[in-house]
């Protein structure tokens, strides 16, 4: 599916003011903004509206954040990220110092992830309960009440991650979701930090989609936070910097090395949607599965069309995040399109941008990068 990207006009040349054909001025500035993303951006202050009027009416505002911090950080996520990160010292995919640039950058999004995406997390979370609970009552599944609890666990985390594909789906079809997805891509040094290395809107349709069967089935409410954090417990040992596949399990739970190829600078069909089973993957014929001893791939995104950390440098890591939040919200160039859209690869523009491969990544050349 393409949206608009075929009608998107073209980024202004490197270093300049943009000419009009007839030489008679420049664009306007707000010919440089992407609308879509505005919009996605007003869907989800509406809906954080939504959430803070809920709560507030019912005097729950700071007890229902904490209560979302102490769900999706809570000691067990903490305690999962850092023993992966000491086996990521121990049997790595990919050698790199404990302090490499895209380690320290995907620390600085975790701390993002902390401050901005938790409590945004969890007013969305609480508009669709209230949006769900006025205007979609028959979502509700009153048999739940009477299934055993582990039960209930095991259904509502198979649909949750059914939601979860879905929307990572769309995200790689849909150029505006893209332009958010993409930033989680633009990582070259994969590690379980990489896991909270997102755009805070990119959440909306992983949220639209997940959080319907957990509404739905949660006849049982007290099961919610432990789904929740197991849920995010899960889904951060994909990006683990190990070469592990799993064996036969990986066959049915996404392993890192089952994601790195998710990853790959070459994968140009967006193989591997699963964020924890494959299932999704094979049904919908997209699953890759890892061969036993192959060499890790190269991680990132061909002619860097979201600006990377690797290739600014010495660039003062929060001035290259502010720039990457940006991104979305400028036009984008042939480059900076969807390569899994079925428009079919980016616009070539330049030798390197023809070059997909190594080269492309390597620190020491900038082929293309998202200013
Ligand atoms: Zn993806
Ligand atoms: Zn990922």
């Amino acid at each position: 599916m393409t949206m608009l990207s075929g009608a998107l006009p073209r980024m202004p040349p490197p270093g300049g003011e943009p000419v009009e054909p007839d030489g008679t001025g420049s664009r306007r500035w707000w010919g440089g903004l992407y609308l879509p993303s505005f919009v996605l951006a007003g869907g989800s202050a509406w809906l954080c509206w939504i959430g803070v009027r809920t709560l507030e009416r019912s005097g729950r505002l700071g007890a229902e954040l904490a209560a979302g911090r102490a769900r999706l950080v809570a000691p067990a996520v903490v305690a999962v990220v850092v023993l992966i990160l000491l086996c990521e010292r121990w049997w790595p995919a990919e050698c790199r110092e404990l302090f490499a640039r895209g380690h320290v950058h995907d620390a600085a999004f975790f701390v993002v992830h902390v401050a901005a995406v938790v409590p945004l997390m969890t007013l969305l979370g609480v508009a669709f309960a209230h949006l769900i609970g006025s205007h979609a009552r028959w979502l509700g599944a009153p048999w739940a009440a009477w299934c055993p609890r582990w039960l209930l666990a095991g259904v509502t985390l198979v649909l949750m991650d059914g939601g979860n594909w879905l929307a990572h789906w769309a995200e790689h079809r849909i150029t505006p979701l893209w332009r958010m997805h993409a930033l989680h891509h633009s990582q070259e040094q994969l590690s379980v930090l990489t896991s909270f290395r997102a755009h805070p809107l990119s959440h909306l349709p992983g949220f639209c989609l997940a959080t319907v069967p957990v509404i739905a089935l949660m006849g049982d409410p007290g099961l919610a936070p432990f789904l929740i954090t197991s849920y995010v417990c899960l889904g951060t040992l994909p990006h683990a910097n190990v070469p592990w596949s799993l064996g036969p399990l990986g066959r049915i739970v996404v392993s890192p090395a089952y994601h790195r190829l998710h990853h790959s600078v070459e994968d140009a069909e967006g193989c591997n949607l699963g964020i924890v089973l494959t299932v999704w993957d094979v049904l919908a014929g997209r699953a890759r599965f890892p061969v036993r001893g192959a060499p890790s791939c190269r991680t990132g995104l061909a002619h860097r069309p979201v600006r990377t950390e690797q290739a600014a440098g010495g660039r003062w890591h929060p001035g290259v995040l502010v720039s990457q939040l940006a991104e979305p919200f400028r036009v984008p160039s042939g480059d900076r399109r969807n390569p899994h859209d079925g428009t079919g690869s980016p616009t070539p523009q330049s030798p390197e941008a023809l070059s997909v491969g190594p080269a492309a990544h390597d620190g020491r050349r900038t082929p293309r990068i998202a200013a």
